[in-house]
């Protein structure tokens, strides 16, 4: 008997580079456990189906448009629709990116896709931000080539201020997997008024020469404010502790301290 196995996700994203190596398509799966004061895809943080309110404008008239974010897909269908991107990721030695939100949010979604992923002989990288019980977290990470690792911050009370969660499972589950020697790249959101500061800087890089295995590199990801608008769309309130869009991340001084793995 076929054991079917359906997720909700709300993208899929071709022709992506910056999501590990090569030419890859990304997933979004929707859920995630943190709220981070600047995030630009709120439409991923619920794990259910939300509805988008946008406005358009036609013939200098105003329409009011609804659609519905997110869908829910079974492993097999999925593998299906990415299998009609073997031929760039033969090319380039690309793959599939499995996304979020968070993708440990569905675990058992995330984990059976891997194994047809592996069993079909695509690439996959993981992008998680780690913020998952540990035994779920080794298990999935397992199954994955590549895990593309976001680190905020270190300081546990700024974390929580920002992203309404402490950061402890995730450092420690960032040591955990530095220690399994699974190929990862950290990512580092560098955000205004928040960890683009001497401090918390040498606090990032502190943590990372700690780690028994060094990352294959290191990303930095600059601050913007694109997805604002989305909150409105979502009749979600902007977080109080929303980074100034008008204000730029000091990314110097986090390559000077960083960019050297
Ligand atoms: S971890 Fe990523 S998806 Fe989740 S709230 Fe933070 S920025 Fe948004």
């Amino acid at each position: 008997m076929t054991n079917i196995v359906s997720g909700l996700i709300f993208d899929i994203r071709r022709y992506s580079v910056n999501d590990g190596p090569g030419i890859r398509t990304t997933v979004f799966l929707k859920g995630c456990p943190l709220k981070c004061a600047w995030c630009h895809n709120p439409e991923s943080q619920d794990g259910s189906i939300e509805i988008i309110k946008r406005t358009r404008q036609l013939d200098g008239q105003t329409f009011l448009q609804t659609e519905s974010c997110g869908y829910l897909t079974t492993t097999d269908e999925l593998l299906e629709e990415i299998k009609k991107d073997s031929i760039c990721f033969e090319e380039s030695n690309g793959g599939v990116t499995i996304s979020g939100g968070e993708p440990l949010f569905q675990p058992n979604f995330v984990s059976d896709f891997l194994i047809k992923l592996r069993k079909q002989g695509f690439h996959s990288a993981l992008d998680t931000c780690g913020d998952s019980p540990n035994h779920i977290f080794s298990r999935i990470t397992d199954l994955a080539d590549l895990v593309l690792y976001d680190i905020k911050c270190i300081s546990e009370s700024l974390h929580i201020t920002y992203t309404n969660r402490s950061n402890r499972v995730i450092l420690e589950n960032l040591y955990k997997l530095s220690s399994s020697g699974k190929p990862f790249i950290i990512r580092i959101p560098v955000i205004p008024n928040f960890n683009d500061n001497l401090t918390e800087l040498i606090l990032i890089d502190e943590f990372i020469r700690s780690l028994p295995n060094k990352p294959l590199k290191l990303e930095l990801l600059p601050f913007h404010s694109i997805g604002l608008h989305k909150y409105n769309e979502l009749e979600k309130t902007i977080p109080e502790l929303h980074p100034p869009h008008d204000k730029l991340a000091n990314i110097q001084l986090a390559e000077s301290i960083l960019l050297h793995y």
